[in-house]
């Protein structure tokens, strides 16, 4: 390898393995790499050997980081979609606290819009899945 030749090694600065320049040699032109120039951010460092390097030498193509696959987290909107779209054909109840619903059921709140029942809680508290939130509402209720 010669000086102004290209290799992969890790960059000290950017924390990465990119393509450098050798612009020095310890010993002469052909001795071990020595100092090498970052073609992404410019700097001049020390020459620290990568697995590669050891094995190949010049890398002519830049390595591309594949970005981490992020873990992906259902929207409330779409389980809510799915949630009435299994449940076309059950009529959605208007919501009033008086009445007594049970899981499944579609119901029409005033604020929230169309839900679905999720869950019963303690008491005369149920939990209901609607476009932008989980919220828990009341039923059983006595109307005045
Ligand atoms: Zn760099």
């Amino acid at each position: 390898m010669a000086v102004g030749q290209e290799i992969v090694c890790l960059c000290s600065s950017c924390k990465m393995e990119l393509r450098h320049v050798i612009v020095a040699h310890k010993s002469g032109n052909s001795g071990p790499v020595a100092k090498v120039r970052c073609n992404t951010c410019g700097k001049i460092h020390a020459y620290r050997s990568t697995p590669q390097e050891k094995t190949g030498g010049v890398i002519q193509a830049k390595r591309e980081v594949k970005p981490r696959e992020k873990t992906v987290v259902i929207p409330i909107e779409v389980e809510w979609r799915e949630q009435l779209k299994s449940r076309e054909r059950t009529p959605s109840l208007p919501y009033t606290p008086s009445k007594d619903f049970k899981v499944g059921d579609v119901i029409d709140h005033p604020t929230f819009g169309c839900g679905v029942v999720k869950s019963l809680k303690d008491g005369n508290k149920f939990e209901a899945l609607f476009q932008r939130d989980v919220k828990i509402l009341m039923h059983r209720l006595k109307a005045d």
